[in-house]
């Protein structure tokens, strides 16, 4: 049977060691994770061979999660923000459904995925009965359109960002387009939804997706400005990256974020000539991935570059000790206990 756990080698051991001499945190609060069960898609659903979910039989489970953390963050306490993953074939009432029994409102929150197609009343159904504070939108959901043409206001129809103006919900946006976070469009719409939904609490999942330095730069501004709009971390393992957005953006609102199940994996998000790669020990197709068959390197977790690229990005920002607990704990957790009360979600 094929062995989905995660387990540390020695270097892993060495590399924690040294993490948890540069200041990590007791606490650790995932702002960014895929959590969902095989029954979340339809029978006889398959993943295609090289998809990462296969290396973990095929779903990321509460039990998984939890599992992989007390290997790969030994002693620490920890926290999440979940979700299904975004799939064509993903049963969005199932995944809400599983999302929601894996959330304790304590510890752990819970995000429903949504379609452009799925009505304000369905959505807000779909929240209530779930106990979830927000929701996932995601590109592939818009259909009828190239998928490079599509912009945030498709992925966010007016009726759900009503919604989430008048119940102060949580929305995680993975934005659209090639060039991401540069991207001139992208730029006005961030702004304008934070704007016109204020109430709203948008977070802008992976930095934006800048993952590469030149695409950052000066493209944090606007939505700095806007004081529901919100930052994770998720799959960044870029100092520079980081380091900007950590003297760009208020520092309260950004999170950390893994992207969990993808960061178990071993390898390292590398950028190279305005561009990115995966660096990947296996052989998995996650994005723009290069494998490395002959074992050239031995790779560690995504999830510990991020920490690591996090805590040398923080030291050269001079952020604090009470700044590095904000990011991995108080800005996530406060920002998901505060939305669940709004909502009478409690315990
Ligand atoms: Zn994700």
């Amino acid at each position: 049977m094929q062995d989905i756990s995660v387990s540390l080698t020695a270097r892993d051991r060495a590399l924690f060691g040294r993490l948890v001499a540069a200041g990590l945190p007791e606490r650790i609060f995932d702002a960014h994770v895929h959590v969902f069960e095989r029954a979340c898609f339809p029978p006889g659903f398959g993943w295609p061979p090289r998809e990462c979910y296969n290396r973990f039989g095929g779903q990321h489970t509460l039990e998984q999660f939890l599992d992989a953390t007390q290997v790969v963050l030994p002693g620490r306490t920890t926290g999440m923000l979940s979700f299904g993953t975004p799939h064509s074939h993903c049963d969005r009432a199932a995944a809400a459904r599983y999302t929601g029994s894996s959330s304790d409102q304590r510890m752990r929150f819970g995000l429903a995925l949504v379609a452009p197609e799925d009505t304000a009343a369905e959505l807000e159904q779909r929240l209530r009965a779930n106990r979830l504070i927000g929701y996932k939108p995601y590109r592939s959901y818009v259909t009828g359109m190239d998928a490079e043409a599509v912009r945030i206001p498709h992925m966010l129809p007016a009726a759900q960002m009503a919604l989430a103006d008048a119940l102060g919900l949580v929305v995680m946006l993975h934005i659209p387009r090639e060039s991401r976070l540069a991207d001139p469009d992208n730029q006005r719409d961030m702004v304008e939804i934070c704007q016109r939904y204020p109430r709203a609490q948008i977070i802008f999942a992976h930095v934006g997706r800048a993952y590469w330095y030149r695409n950052v730069v000066g493209n944090l501004d606007g939505i700095a400005r806007c004081p529901n709009a919100w930052l994770d971390t998720a799959m960044v393992n870029h100092t520079d990256v980081l380091h900007y957005a950590f003297t760009h953006f208020p520092r309260e609102r950004i999170l950390f974020g893994s992207d969990a199940p993808i960061a178990w994996l071993r390898g390292k998000s590398v950028e190279i000539n305005d561009q990115y790669a995966y660096l990947m020990a296996e052989p998995y197709a996650i994005g723009s991935a290069l494998h490395d068959p002959a074992s050239t390197v031995e790779f560690t977790f995504f999830y510990y570059e991020m920490l690591a690229a996090t805590l040398e990005a923080a030291r050269r920002a001079g952020w604090t000790a009470a700044d590095v607990e904000g990011f991995f704990w108080g800005n996530a957790h406060g920002l998901c206990a505060r939305v669940a009360a709004a909502l009478g979600i409690t315990p």
